[in-house]
């Protein structure tokens, strides 16, 4: 084995460990900002590793790449906003997985037959992951960014015929591996694979796009592994397959968090239910005022705050961060309550809330904090609606029964900023802001909580 052989395999292998590293780091939030520069190196060396092969043929295209992959890169990590963060990793997954299929399509144009059995399956593979996974993930790109109806797109027998599209694409797949030198079965399954991933998509509302992204990734991973066995590139191969097992094993968190079962989102069509009446909802929601909740906040024992989708938007963690500081100065006992879906994207909470500096020792997961509900004095909800609505629990006619919620209704006190009667991301009406522990505090959460803070202040 010369030298630069030997170079590659060693970039290679380690590149493999700080991958895998990488992925442990991110499982915990102390540990999530080393694991990404872990990851970043992983690659850096994968990419390295690759570029000093022989086998590359011309530099000027691959700098050409480099360049615009990372302006595009660049402008996407400085401009996109946090919360439009699920769209923009969809737009990724596009990416990648055009990219792999674009190599397996050239792979199959330019060797077809010659390239054995083995080959030509994973080359199958992958193009048929990658293209459905590329046009799955431009659609849940539009979807999410509102460019195309984020509502269920639904016709009759609309599953039997996407599974009746799927079973003539894997066909075509399994021709290629048989016949690869007919080639009228490659392309074939090529189209169909790229109509069935918007097929795939169609009937999934908005709602549940963040599972079918991480889905999406997870094939996208799998397509890129394939492409790995057929230019025989070891770290892709890794990293392909840590992709494609991570993503699905986030699909399968988020589904369970969400009480929901993979089927249930990929062919339930969830999201176009018209009818969003519950029980205990027919009363007077009551209104609050700053100074109100400043005293109850000044001279309570516990807070827990509850952060949601709607401290994203107004981007107020900072504030709520500074209202948590004064409360504890003042003697409080503050607790940051997570629920593992509010918001638009896993971990949404703890990335806005560690970016504002909140301890870590501070934030409690739903199974932690739910028994201190009872005892806490005033529980804060700040911009979130479903993963408080008690309707999930107490009602099992309602579309989210049984999504394990934060029970702030036991609370001594239940305080919701929001900025009107906007409903939650399921579209239900939430008997919480209807009980009579619960006061609405109506207005944009940043600018809410800075109010309270100067009342806190005040009081
Ligand atoms: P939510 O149910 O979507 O509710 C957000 C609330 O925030 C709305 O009721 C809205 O009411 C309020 N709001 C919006 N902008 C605001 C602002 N600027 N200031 C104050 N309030 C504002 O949010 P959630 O409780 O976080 O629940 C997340 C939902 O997303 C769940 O249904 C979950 O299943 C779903 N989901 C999440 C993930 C994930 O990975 N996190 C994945 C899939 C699905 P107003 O309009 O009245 O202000």
């Amino acid at each position: 084995m010369s030298l630069r052989t030997w170079l590659i395999e060693i970039s290679y292998l380690v590149a493999s460990v700080l991958f895998i590293l990488g992925l442990r780091g991110m499982s915990r939030p102390e540990s999530a900002r080393r694991g990404m520069h872990m990851a970043e190196i992983g690659m850096l060396l994968a990419i390295v590793g690759t570029l000093v092969q022989r086998e590359i043929i011309s530099y000027e295209w691959i700098i050409g790449g480099l360049l615009l992959g990372s302006t595009i890169g660049l402008a996407m990590g400085l401009w996109v906003p946090m919360t439009a963060m699920p769209q923009r990793t969809a737009l990724s997954h596009a990416f990648g997985a055009f990219a792999a299929s674009l190599v397996g399509i050239s792979a199959y144009y330019l060797y077809g037959a010659k390239l054995g059995g083995f080959k030509t399956g994973a080359l199958g593979f992958e193009v048929l992951l990658g293209s459905l996974t590329t046009t799955g993930s431009l659609l849940a790109f539009a979807k999410l960014q509102g460019l195309v109806r984020g509502t269920p797109i639904v016709y009759k027998g609309q599953n039997v015929f996407n599974l009746a599209l799927l079973a003539v694409t894997v066909f075509c797949f399994l021709a290629v591996l048989f016949y690869p030198g007919v080639q009228p079965f490659f392309y074939l399954m090529l189209v169909l694979a790229f109509a069935f991933g918007i097929l795939l998509v169609l009937p999934i509302g908005a709602a549940d796009m963040p599972v079918v992204i991480a889905l999406l990734n997870s094939y996208a991973g799998l397509a890129s592994a394939a492409t790995g066995m057929v230019i025989g590139n070891n770290v892709l191969v890794i990293a392909g397959t840590l992709d494609g097992g991570s993503g699905f094993i986030l699909s399968i968190v988020m589904c369970r968090a969400m009480n929901r079962s993979i089927r249930n989102v990929l062919f339930g069509a969830f999201g176009g239910v018209t009818d969003t009446s519950a029980a205990g909802t027919d009363g007077q929601m009551r209104e609050v005022t700053f100074d109100d909740v400043a005293v109850q906040l000044a001279y309570a024992r516990q807070a827990v705050f509850v952060p949601g989708y709607g401290m994203a938007t107004a981007q107020a963690q900072h504030a709520l961060r500074e209202l948590g500081e004064t409360l504890e100065n003042r003697g409080v006992t503050v607790k940051y309550a997570i629920h593992p879906v509010a918001g638009r994207m896993p971990g949404h909470m703890n990335v806005l809330l560690a970016e504002a500096n909140v301890p870590y020792s501070q934030l409690y997961e739903l199974e932690h904090i739910n028994p201190e509900f009872p005892s806490t004095d005033v529980a804060v909800v700040v911009g979130a609606n479903d993963v408080v609505n008690p309707d999930a629990r107490d009602n099992p006619k309602s579309i989210i029964a049984g999504m394990p919620i934060l029970e702030v209704d036991r609370a001594k006190s239940v305080v919701v900023v929001k900025r009107g009667q906007g409903k939650g991301f399921s579209g239900l009406v939430n008997p919480l802001f209807f009980k009579p522990n619960c006061g609405m505090l109506y207005g944009d959460a940043k600018d809410s909580l800075s109010q309270l803070l100067q009342a806190v202040r005040e009081a």
